[in-house]
């Protein structure tokens, strides 16, 4: 019996690369029915809606989604549908996987990193106002950041429980407690904690988060698991796509108890949008991930295989790649390695 899975193609160059992903899946028998559903501006020019609530509705019965890029119409009520999908089902763990692909871009050697971001609280909740003084409403501007020990123990929980489930040897928690004694003062504390149910079992250590900055460029080698707070995250999880080509091959997991939705960490790539030039690596990854999560780590393996294989070939790489392939050609010999 295949298994549900909700596919909210995107905008942008999103159809193009859910598509190409869509084909490599089928052709890798990963038996998916897939339940197609829009969001973002495709949301608003079907149902004038940028998170429509048959979108909702699908994924509160799937359970699973893979969605590609959405552009996040201004002024429609929401700041960002993906910050409103992170909201509804509570996914709050953001994964991030790094690992050195391509030879001809790298700067580095063998990058193995894996970031987990908490996604739901810090100073992403939105709660920020301008305060007036004199006659300036808008002379100083205020924004709260929430650190809860509920929201810090299950992301550290998950971020140790991956270790171990993966088979990685340390867990680096990146704070500035040394400033934000309170807020990032918790997130510590609450991880030190967590990290002794661990012991002997996985490494722990903590790193100041300008600190962690520099080390990540000097020597990304010496981290395996980094957990870290909403905005670090943000940040250092696009550091670590830099450290191993860039965007065009950096997918990303949003985890709750009861829903998971994947994606590609890139946007809707505008410049690019219906020119069937762009690469749908990421999104490949990001469903390889979302195999992985379903239990299905035997076809994640093989799509992983045929995508390492192809571009280590270079014969069919993309243009951000440094090649000259379009979207389907590089398509076309993933599936000729499967
Ligand atoms: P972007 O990631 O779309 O593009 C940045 C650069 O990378 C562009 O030059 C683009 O051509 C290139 N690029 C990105 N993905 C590529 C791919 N798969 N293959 C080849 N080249 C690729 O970032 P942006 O221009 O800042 O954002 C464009 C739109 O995407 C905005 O509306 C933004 O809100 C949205 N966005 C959505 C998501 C999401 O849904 N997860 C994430 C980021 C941005």
């Amino acid at each position: 019996m295949p298994t549900q899975v909700t596919l909210i193609p995107g905008d942008g160059i999103g159809p193009s690369i859910s598509d190409a992903t869509v084909r490599i899946l089928d052709a890798a028998g990963a038996d998916i029915q897939w339940d197609v559903q829009v969001a973002g501006q495709a949301g608003v020019t079907r149902w004038h809606d940028p998170m429509p609530d048959a979108t909702l509705d699908s994924i509160k019965r799937t359970c699973l989604a893979l969605k590609g890029p959405l552009e996040t119409p201004v002024g429609q009520g929401f700041r960002s549908v993906n910050v409103a999908l992170r909201k509804t089902f509570d996914l709050y763990a953001n994964v991030r996987p790094a690992r050195t692909l391509v030879e001809h871009k790298r700067r580095y050697e063998d990058i193995d990193l894996v970031m987990i971001r908490e996604n739901t609280e810090g100073l992403y909740i939105g709660n920020e106002h301008y305060i007036q003084i004199g006659n300036d409403p808008k002379a100083a501007a205020e924004s709260i950041a929430l650190i809860t020990r509920h929201g810090s123990e299950r992301i550290v929980r998950y971020a140790f429980d991956y270790a171990v489930a993966h088979g990685r040897k340390k867990v680096t928690l990146v704070h500035k407690a040394n400033i934000l004694k309170y807020s990032q003062g918790l997130f510590l504390d609450v991880g030190r904690e967590v990290a002794r149910d661990y012991a002997g079992r996985v490494e722990f250590e903590d790193q100041i988060v300008d600190a962690m900055a520099m080390k990540l460029v000097l020597q990304p080698e010496r981290f395996d698991v980094i957990v870290t707070t909403n905005l670090f995250g943000d940040i250092l999880s696009d550091l670590i796509s830099g450290l191993v080509g860039g965007l065009g091959l950096a997918p990303g997991g949003n985890i709750g108890r009861t829903a998971a939705i994947f994606e590609a960490v890139h946007g809707t790539a505008p410049d690019i949008a219906g020119k069937g030039i762009a690469n749908p690596g990421a999104l490949v990854l990001a469903a390889c991930m979302m195999l992985d999560h379903m239990g299905k780590s035997d076809v994640a393996t093989r799509v992983r295989g045929a995508l390492e294989g192809t571009l280590k070939d270079g014969r069919s790489l993309t243009r951000d790649l440094g090649g000259a392939a379009s979207t389907d050609e590089f398509t076309n010999a993933i599936i000729a390695r499967l």
